[in-house]
């Protein structure tokens, strides 16, 4: 079917909200599902839809630093700083919520995750509901976030998400997600993405100290009911694994695996993020009868034969941040 024009897929993503429905918007990170934060009935819905616990909060989307003001109890200069550098982009900034941010979006906290996402179309759709979008990503809980329209349209039903098309997500995995303590200077990464800590240094200067935290989930593994599922996160539906390895050896590698595909991600970063999602996504490979060639996928990243800057190794890391929750096996072991 073609692509509705920007103005119609508009006027139908309000009106879906209006419907009941939740809207899949497209972002450069990925994709995520919407609701209003004034709207507690959708913004359960997301959790049903997706079957999220409810002690995972949601970050909230916006569309310009005076709709961050009201959902934030405290701006202040840094927060300002960083706002104006990095937005519209994927960077998350935690702060202190106003009352008019629920404790169902923010799983009781008192802190609120808030992004202004680069996307055109999405924006608009934020600036005509005049409202912060609260927005997980558009997957079910555990798997594979999703790129592009057609991801998440094949894991939803149309009764219950609209999806707004646009191009593919650039950066292609989550945003980077800090928190800021301004009087003793210390940014906090709760978790890594594609803006680095070498990026905030270059915004904040030297005087702000940049540490590793975790994200609210993470913090609470106790919550967890089943084992393992803390762990659990951008999973494929088959075995998936990955290894540090120069491309040289994949020969060899296929001879002693015989039953796993083996794929090279880009030695760019940026491109291995922007496609990793999609690579997750594509299923193993199959024969001209549909059947399947492969038990399991394995991809290959080569880093270890290379000499990496401080930002080019904070950017792997963020990848292998989500290949490592999302892998199943290891080839040593099986
Ligand atoms: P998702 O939108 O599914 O990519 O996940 C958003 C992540 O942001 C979750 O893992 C949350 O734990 C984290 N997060 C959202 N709000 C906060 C907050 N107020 N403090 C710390 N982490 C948060
Ligand atoms: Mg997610």
């Amino acid at each position: 079917m073609a692509k509705s024009s920007n103005s119609t897929q508009i006027s139908h993503a309000l009106s879906a909200w209006k419907a009941g429905k939740l809207v899949a918007l497209p972002t450069e990170t990925v994709y995520g599902l919407g609701a209003p934060v004034d709207n507690e009935e959708l913004i359960s819905k997301i959790f049903s839809v997706k079957e999220r616990p409810f002690f995972d909060p949601l970050i909230v989307h916006i569309s310009s630093i005076e709709m961050a003001k009201k959902y934030c109890s405290h701006w202040n200069d840094t927060l300002d700083i960083l706002a104006r550098a990095f937005w519209p982009g994927p960077l998350t900034l935690v702060v202190q919520k106003s009352s008019l941010i629920s404790s169902l979006i923010t799983s009781g906290l008192d802190t609120v995750g808030l992004r202004m996402p680069r996307s055109e179309l999405t924006l608009k759709i934020i600036e005509q509901k005049a409202v912060g979008i609260a927005a997980p990503s558009a997957n079910k809980f555990t798997k594979t976030s999703p790129t592009q329209a057609s991801h998440v349209s094949s894991q939803f039903s149309q009764d219950d998400v609209y999806v707004v098309e646009d191009i593919p997500s650039e950066v292609g995995i989550e945003s980077t997600i800090i928190s800021v303590n301004e009087s003793e200077r210390i940014v906090t990464i709760l978790r890594p993405g594609m803006i680095t800590s070498a990026d905030l240094t270059n915004v904040l200067g030297n005087e702000f100290q940049i540490e590793k935290g975790l994200t609210a989930f993470e913090k609470s593994p106790e919550k967890v009911e089943a084992p393992g599922q803390f762990k659990a996160h951008y999973r494929p539906d088959y075995p998936l694994s990955f290894l540090d390895c120069s491309s040289d050896k994949k020969d060899q590698l296929k001879h002693s695996y015989p039953d796993c595909e083996f794929i090279s991600l880009s030695l760019d970063p940026f491109v291995t993020a922007r496609e990793l999602y999609t690579q997750m996504r594509t299923p193993l490979s199959t024969n001209d009868l549909g059947q399947a060639i492969y038990k399991r996928k394995c991809f290959l990243i080569d880093l270890s034969s290379r000499q990496l800057t401080d930002k080019e190794s904070e950017l792997w890391s963020s990848i292998i941040n989500r290949l490592t929750k999302a892998t199943t096996f290891t080839l040593e072991d099986s």
